[in-house]
């Protein structure tokens, strides 16, 4: 356990600090995730659904449960990546790049908190995909 005695009392300024709002806008995403995920399942996406007469609607009714299981399946990853973020916050590895160790700047952390690699690690995997891919 690392102890915060070294606590630099310059607030958002610090890299303590803007962990602090990184991890709040993470908290709040994450809220939003769970409350739509909610709605989802309660049926709030599709309210009117229950209107449409029986040959239609059954038809509907299956289009609607695969978009709502595709848009499941996106929110629980994005869900398990904002939880892992969290996580690394907690454990103080955080924006540490796990490809190669090093540290993953603050201001790509901001734009995109659930990242794993620092940029150059980033780029290499994106044109490796490429090379992959073609
Ligand atoms: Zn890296």
């Amino acid at each position: 356990m690392v102890k915060k005695d070294r606590r630099e009392r310059k607030g958002r300024d610090t890299k303590e600090g803007k962990f602090d709002e990184i991890k709040k806008d993470l908290e709040r995403q994450k809220a939003a995730l769970l409350a739509e995920s909610g709605e989802i399942i309660t049926g709030g996406l599709n309210p009117g659904v229950e209107n449409f007469p029986d040959m239609t609607d059954q038809a509907s009714a299956e289009t609607d449960q695969n978009f709502t299981l595709r848009l499941r399946e996106r929110e629980q990853k994005l869900l398990k990546k904002i939880d892992e973020a969290l996580e690394r916050i907690t454990d103080g590895t955080f924006g540490i790049c796990e490809s190669c160790g090093g540290g993953i700047s603050l201001k790509r952390l901001e734009a995109r908190p659930v990242t794993t690699l620092c940029i150059e690690c980033k780029t290499r995997q994106e044109a490796d995909e490429k090379i992959r891919e073609s």
